[in-house]
């Protein structure tokens, strides 16, 4: 075929393109849109179109062989054009390297396909790799022949592989994400993987760190993103010193948190997790050292190892997530195996919800009463009513744990019944046996679902009747969204026992609408702000960094919803005060009450019995 022509002039195919092509058209993609000139010009356009298009592209004929080839194409194999001429166009661009293109390929010369497009990697003559799209089609018209087009997408290639390393990497340790570990428990949950000569088992160690929190809320977000880096690259280490250098080394990722997984394909028994977890928890025993800390940390580690088959992602994590729970109820420090009959005694939803309301009755439930003291002097001036369950099974239970429960069932009314009733007795008992101290108010929670499924203020009327206290010692604490567009029975409910003379609290204030012009409409008199602003507190505005930045923003928000409440009329009580410096900041800004740890946990009804005592005796 030697050297002949893409196209002949006037446009018609060259001769090696066989016969009967006279009457062809030109190729109509290379002159589309341009008027047809009236008489051919010496060079019609469309050749040089071709010739110099910045696109690679060669005519190859039914068998193909490359007819004609374009300069660009040229340049991209490192050939002139015409070098590139009677070669067999699979080999240039790498078309028989799978079974599946070989054959498209073929059914698109035979005819019997529109079009092949693939992606391809090829080599430029530099060395250089490139991802190349290629396409083959038949020429339009009646030609014979086809296009074979090669488009460099090197860059759009890498942009993507960029995009998707970010999508599936954690920018702080630069380990996996959660998503691409799902992506990879997916794949080796796989039993066709089994097909390829696996074990089909797999093991998973699910990791926390110990105490994680704690460093983060001391030492400022930086130390702890630092920290963790440090133990991921510690895990990573790990991970390939157990395999040495041998193929599959378990995937490393960071889940979220403090929280990391080693995953383990193709694992070969319990005994391997094992002696994986505990070099795990060696190669964490070493103090870390960062720029001018030293810090130890320790790691709980939830070990589970099963065969592939029955074995979802959901299963699995919900087993590592179970036993991680075991390693830390355990002591924390330490590995625990998954364990299918411990499991078997674990709580299960449904156990708790069959047994909530027999448990009223058999007084399985207990109020515990954290203090609320005044911010300006330090006082006991009420006390929030806390249920607690203690379960004969599960042991005591916080109200996280089945308050919801309660509530979708409906057991949440003779529940709160309970809680009501037994809270009054309580504060009205230690304003009996206090006579020389200023009562102390009790808080109580009310669920919704209480307002609408019951006659709160009846039930209230009645309580306070029996018990004797007075309406003024009884504060109700609701959340915001329980209130929020309920204008009918709940609100009236709500003034009816404002009436009263009972307090009305908003709990948890600032995760929800926060919609104080709203909220003062109400007979509230109350704002509990949620403790997440008080969170904020915790950093050192001098800091410098990450945790300057949060610090103050919070600060003035807090300070401006706390004027704004007392504008309005109500009083402010800030929850979940740990610490002294987030206490002087909160009675700077002019918060009412505090509640937190900083003053006590919850406590038995005896501690603060004991606590007004102790104030008598403090009297001068
Ligand atoms: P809440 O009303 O916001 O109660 C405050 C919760 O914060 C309590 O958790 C308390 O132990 C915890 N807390 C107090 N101080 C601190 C602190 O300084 N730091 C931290 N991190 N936490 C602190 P608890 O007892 O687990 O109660 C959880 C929630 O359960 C309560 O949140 C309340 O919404 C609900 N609840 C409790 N008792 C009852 C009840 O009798 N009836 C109803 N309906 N809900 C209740
Ligand atoms: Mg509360
Ligand atoms: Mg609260």
């Amino acid at each position: 075929m030697g050297s002949t022509p893409l196209l002949t002039e006037g446009g018609r195919p060259g001769a090696t393109m066989g016969p009967g092509t006279d009457a062809a058209p030109r190729h109509p993609a290379l002159v589309s849109g341009a008027p047809a000139p009236e008489t051919p010009p010496e060079t019609p356009p469309y050749r040089s179109i071709f010739a110099h298009a910045p696109l690679a592209m060669a005519v190859i004929s039914p068998r193909g062989t490359v007819v004609s080839a374009n300069e660009t194409l040229g340049t991209l194999l490192g050939v002139t054009p015409e070098g590139l001429v009677g070669r067999a166009a699979a080999d240039l661009v790498d078309l028989a390297a799978d079974g599946r293109t070989w054959s498209a390929y073929r059914e698109v010369l035979a005819g019997d396909r529109s079009r092949l497009r693939c992606t391809r990697r090829l080599r430029r003559p530099d060395g250089q790799a490139l991802w190349a799209q290629v396409t083959v089609a038949p020429l339009d018209g009646d030609a014979p022949g086809l296009l074979l087009s090669v488009a460099d997408i090197s860059a759009r290639r890498e942009l993507q592989a960029r995009l998707r390393h970010l999508q599936l990497h954690d920018p702080v340790t630069l380990l996996p994400n959660r998503a691409l570990f799902f992506e990879q428990l997916t794949a080796a949950l796989d039993p066709e993987a089994d097909a390829y000569g696996g074990t089909g088992r797999v093991g998973l160690c699910y990791l926390d760190l110990d105490g994680f929190k704690a460093v983060n809320d001391t030492l400022g977000h930086r130390v702890g993103d630092r920290l963790l880096t440090a133990v991921a690259e510690r895990l990573t280490r790990c991970a390939e010193e157990a395999w040495q250098s041998r193929a599959g080394a378990p995937l490393v990722a960071r889940l979220g948190g403090d929280e990391f997984a080693l995953l383990v394909r193709d694992s070969t028994g319990t005994d391997q997790l094992a002696d994986l977890a505990e070099s795990v928890l060696d190669a964490l025993q070493e103090p870390f050292d960062l720029s001018d800390r030293r810090l130890s940390v320790t790691a709980s580690v939830g070990v589970v190892e099963r065969r592939v088959t029955g074995t979802t992602p959901t299963a699995l994590m919900q087993a590592a997530d179970t036993t991680l729970y075991w390693a830390k109820a355990d002591g924390r420090a330490r590995w625990t195996l998954f364990d299918p009959e411990r499991n078997a005694h674990r709580m299960t939803r449904q156990a708790l919800a069959a047994t909530l309301r027999p448990a009223i009755e058999r007084g399985e439930f207990a109020l515990e009463y954290q203090p609320l003291v005044g911010m300006a002097d330090g006082r006991l001036r009420g006390v929030e009513a806390l249920v607690r369950w203690n379960h004969p099974q599960f042991g005591v239970l916080t109200p996280n744990r089945f308050i919801a429960l309660a509530e979708e069932d409906g057991a949440i009314v003779p529940l709160g019944r309970w809680v009501l009733r037994t809270a009054c007795l309580q504060a009205r008992r230690w304003q009996l046996d206090h006579p020389g101290e200023p009562p102390i108010f009790v808080s109580v929670n009310v669920a919704v679902r209480q307002v609408w499924d019951s006659d709160l203020v009846a039930d209230v009327a009645r309580t306070l009747e029996e018990t004797g206290l007075a309406p003024e010692l009884l504060q109700l604490e609701l959340t915001e969204s329980a209130l929020m567009g309920s204008a009918g029975r709940p609100i009236q409910a709500l003034r009816a026992l404002s009436g009263m003379g009972v307090h009305i609290a908003i709990d948890d204030f600032g995760t929800g609408y926060s919609n104080l012009a709203y909220l003062s409409r109400l007979p509230v008199s109350v704002l509990k702000l949620d403790g997440s602003f008080v969170r904020g507190f915790q950093y050192d505005s001098r800091g410098g960094g990450r945790e300057a930045e949060s610090s103050p923003a919070d600060e003035v928000i807090v300070e401006a919803m706390v004027q704004l409440a007392h504008r309005l009329g109500l009083s402010v009580t800030a929850e979940c005060v740990e610490t002294s410096d987030q206490a002087a900041r909160l009675r700077r800004i002019g918060c009412d009450t505090g509640q937190g740890w900083l003053y006590s946990r919850p406590v038995a009804p005896g501690r603060i019995s004991d606590l007004l005592a102790q104030a008598a005796v403090g009297k001068p």
